[in-house]
Parts: C-alpha cells; structure tokens; sequence
C-alpha cells in the first residue's frame, strides 16, 4: 500500500532514535510530516502496508509497558514488519553484563530495528553502542522517551495547527519524568512556551536552563496557557518521599475543573498514561470529551511508531552492499 519513500537519510540523517535532545526543527517536523501521513492509514479497514516487509523489529523491554510496547507492536506489523516482543526482568542481575550479553545475543539474530526501555538513564545509549541494527529508546529511566514527545506534538499540532507561539504547561512529577524531559526539548526547539509546575520537591535543580518557566502554584503556572499535561508520579524512580500526602497534592496539584478555569477557556489537557485518577487528574476532566486529548494521544502513537519505525528502516545500508566493494 506505501511506496517506500527514502527521503529519511536526508530529513533524517541518524541511525537511531535515542533522544530528542539535538534534533533540529526541521528533522522533527519531518518525523512528524511522515507521522501525519499514517493517520488516515490507521483508520481505513484495510491498515496494512509493506515498507518493512522483510524486517524484523524486537521489542526488548526491560521495564513494564503495556501502551507502548503494543503500540510499537503495532505500528511494525501495520508496515508488514516482524515484530517479537521480549520481556526482560532485571530484579535479580547485574544490570550492566545482562544489558549488553542481551544486546550481543539479540545482534546475533540481525534485527533491524531494536524498541528497548530500560530503568537505567544512559542505558540505551550504550546498548545502541553495540549492535549493528537501528535502536529506538521506548524510555531510559527518567531520561528521555522521544516518541511520546512525538506523539503529544503531533497531537498539539493536528488541534491547534502549529506548536510556536502556544503555552503549554507540563505538571507534576517533573524531577522524575523522561516524558518531561523529551517534551521540554521538542517543544523549546519549536518555539512553543514550556511551563512547569510541580512542589519544589519534584523541580529539578536550575530546571530554567532549558528554556523554561517554573511555578509552584497550579493557578499561577495555569493562568493563560493553552495546552495543560499531566504528569503520573513515578514512585518507582523515587528514592525517599516527595509529597507529604496523596490527598494533599491532589489538592495542590490534582488538575480539577477548580484548577482548569485558570487557563485559556479552551485550553486542551493530556496525560501520557497510565494515569492515576484522584492523584494527579480528576475523572471529571480526564474523560471530558471537549477537552481531554488523552485518547488522541493513544492514537497518534502508532502513527509516530510507524513514521520512525519506517524512517530508520529506510536509513539502514543494504545488507547485500555490505561486503561490496
Ligand atoms: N508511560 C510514560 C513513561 O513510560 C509515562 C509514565 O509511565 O508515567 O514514561
């Protein structure tokens, strides 16, 4: 049904997706243009197409998922792709030996493109290291998780039509958020206002110096903004406590409508998921259909999995030039 369309190795020039961090306006628009264009796809009855008919995609999940990991699942099989999906426990191993005799097995086999999350920051990086295949970081610890900032600006901009010149507020658990982090690099490299709002407990350090504003009342950081996303608290990465109560930062920080009517009247909210109703977001806005972006995001995601999946297929060399001269 799609054509291969190998413009990637210009628009996109890199073997992997590891980040969001460094990439230019214009590569993300690109990932973004490509995205856009299997939206329409992925509606039709008939979604399947063939650009990575004969390449095999592995899902190595050292961390729990269940919309990521499916949603990349997914997107490869949509694009007649292989896809094996691998669950990997690191409760009991040295991490480090484990990663890369996994990464060397795995390399063995010739994937083509390797989808891996991992609870260590950096963890993907050095996995990428070793292998020959492309690799996608599905999210290193509280570092970076590229293609959900991907999907929610590709979410942003079919709604509102551009991303420069809106205000989006990030909220929540910002200290510990790899979603923050690859949201803060996309939308500051598009020219969009980020604001973050969190108890100081969960601001990191200096957070300013990417480019950002930071509040610590909900209202405040609300006030005028046009797009609100919620942030899960991710009391796996915690080391300690960071809020006194959930019943107290639900009334602090829980978005509600109280909090919503601080921002614009058709200010838009979203939430990666999973979401934790009563902690950071309240039913009431969560599932309301004229504001709540949440289930468009679910949706986006296969279509931002297949315009990467497809993009560093098409950068891959031809392993029949490989021993030419
Ligand atoms: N699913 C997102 C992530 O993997 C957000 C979350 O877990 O809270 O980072």
């Amino acid at each position: 049904m799609t054509a291969p369309r190998p413009d990637g190795a210009r628009r996109y020039p890199y073997r992997h997706l590891l980040g969001i961090e460094g990439l230019s306006p214009d590569e993300i628009h690109f990932l973004l243009d490509r995205s856009e264009s299997y939206v329409e796809q992925n509606r039709r009855a008939d979604k399947k197409g063939n650009s990575l008919r004969g390449r095999t995609i592995i899902n190595l999940f050292f961390e729990n998922s269940t919309r990521t990991r499916t949603s990349f699942e997914l997107a490869g099989k949509r694009l007649g792709g292989d896809v094996i999906n691998m669950s990997v426990s690191t409760s009991s191993i040295k991490k480090g030996e484990t990663l890369i005799d996994t990464a060397m097995t795995l390399n063995a086999m010739h994937p083509d493109v390797l989808v891996v999350r991992h609870s260590d920051s950096g963890a993907v990086r050095l996995l990428a290291e070793k292998v020959n295949c492309a690799v996608i970081n599905g999210g290193d610890g509280s570092h970076e998780h590229p293609t959900q900032a991907l999907l929610d600006a590709l979410t942003i901009r079919r709604r509102r039509g551009r991303l420069d010149g809106l205000t989006v507020a990030i909220c929540g658990d910002i200290a510990h958020s790899r979603v923050a982090r690859s949201n803060i690099h996309l939308l500051t490299t598009m020219g969009t206002r980020v604001r973050v709002v969190a108890p100081p407990t969960l601001l990191p350090a200096q957070i300013e110096r990417f480019g950002v504003e930071a509040f610590t009342d909900m209202r405040r950081g609300l006030a005028g903004c046009d797009i609100i996303m919620m942030l899960r608290l991710q009391t796996e990465r915690m080391k300690g406590s960071f809020v006194p109560s959930i019943r107290e930062y639900f009334h602090f920080f829980g978005l509600d409508r109280d909090k919503l009517a601080a921002a614009k009247p058709d200010a838009l909210i979203m939430h990666p998921g999973p979401m934790n109703r009563g902690t950071e977001i309240d039913s009431e806005v969560a599932d309301d259909i004229d504001r709540s972006l949440i289930q468009e995001q679910v949706e986006m995601g296969v279509a931002v999995r297949m315009a990467c999946l497809e993009v560093l297929a098409e950068n891959l060399p031809d392993p029949s030039l490989r021993n030419a001269p």
